[in-house]
């Protein structure tokens, strides 16, 4: 009897791995009100690279995993934005400006998160020599951008224009078929530092994959922070929804972090603007999350890194999938002077702040 269990078990595992060769397409441009899709995204990032070849640079650094396997998928793309000179916008650590990174929509589902990352691109673009302010963060400041974490999920939540699909992981389904939900591993569990295999099984929303950093799009992140950053200058703010949270190291214990007195300093200056209270370990959110993107980035390179937590718990704009609306009425005006701040403040994030 195990031996034909183990057979239908390998038999399904090919099935799946046949099926999942048929890639999600994106619909178009935008989808439910005005979110736009990976498609989108790519568009407006070439577009802006286009544009501003005195501003901006974009890379590709690194594979969806769908691209990776061969079945469509998609460049994971950043762009860093400044008034380039030349050693700006390098992938090395030896650049002299300061460096900001805005991650977004590693949980797809999270879909105002990717669209307070266009709105920030548009922001730097348009501001250079026509707002003083913004000017000198151009001149002074590296302005790295994420958009899309997760472009796989991502087509998958917009496939559905008018009800986005609730995917939040990527869309890895080797380990195994999940017909009563997604399958994927949730990339925000998936990072190499203090990776916990018990998060879940392979159909569970907080699967952390086969073994730390498992997924291309954990390799591609990695590998950008890691070139980037040398040390304890810098500031990293990953979105997610929602909450209205900024959470900050440790996600993965309760026990305090060596700097958690400034992280929290930093945290309540963000939190002037948006509002929004600052925790740590299990706080605001009430689970731990080890295998983050914001503890490995702090725990490998000792630059402080937080989690937004975008949007609500209820009312017009809570949830994921907030109205498109709530972007312009609601996040964004809050948003983008935590993240003027947060950029101010990433030569100097541990003191003295400005
Ligand atoms: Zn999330």
């Amino acid at each position: 009897m195990v031996g034909v269990r183990r057979l239908a078990a390998l038999l399904c595992t090919l099935a799946v791995t046949f099926t999942s060769s048929t890639a999600y397409s994106s619909p178009g441009v935008t989808y439910y009100g005005g979110y736009h899709t990976v498609a989108g995204h790519e568009q407006h990032n070439a577009a802006v690279a286009a544009a501003h070849p005195d501003l901006v640079k974009l890379y590709d650094i690194g594979d969806s995993w769908l691209k990776a396997k061969g079945q469509g998928g998609h460049d994971i793309q950043a762009l860093c934005i400044t008034k380039l000179a030349p050693g700006d916008c390098a992938l090395n650590s030896t650049g002299k400006k300061p460096k900001f990174v805005l991650h977004a929509q590693i949980h797809a589902r999270e879909i105002a998160t990717g669209e307070i990352a266009y709105q920030w691109i548009d922001l730097l673009v348009a501001s250079y020599g026509v707002d003083p302010e913004l000017t000198e963060l151009l001149d002074t400041r590296e302005l790295w951008v994420v958009p899309i974490a997760n472009p796989d999920g991502v087509d998958v939540v917009a496939s559905n224009p008018a009800q986005p699909l609730l995917q939040r992981k990527n869309v890895d389904d080797s380990a195994g078929d999940c017909t009563a939900g997604y399958p994927g591993v949730d990339l925000n569990r998936n990072s190499s530092f203090h990776w916990d295999g018990d998060q879940g099984g392979p159909c569970d929303e907080m699967y952390p994959g086969a073994k730390a950093a498992s997924e291309p799009e954990t390799v591609a992140i990695q590998g950008l922070l890691s070139a980037i950053f040398a040390g304890r200058t810098g500031v990293f703010i990953t979105l997610h929804s929602y909450g209205n949270d900024i959470l900050a190291p440790w996600g993965y214990t309760r026990t305090a972090a060596p700097d958690q007195a400034a992280l929290v300093a930093l945290g309540n200056k963000m939190s002037a603007f948006t509002g929004y209270p600052v925790f740590t370990g299990d706080g605001g959110i009430g689970y731990l999350t080890p295998g983050s993107t914001s503890d490995w980035l702090y725990g490998t390179r000792g630059v402080p890194s937080y989690t937004f937590e975008i949007g609500p718990r209820t009312g017009w704009c809570a949830g994921f999938v907030p109205p498109y609306s709530c972007i312009a009425s609601t996040f964004w005006p809050l948003l983008k002077p935590a993240l003027v701040y947060a950029a101010k403040s990433a030569a100097t994030p541990y003191g003295p702040l400005p």
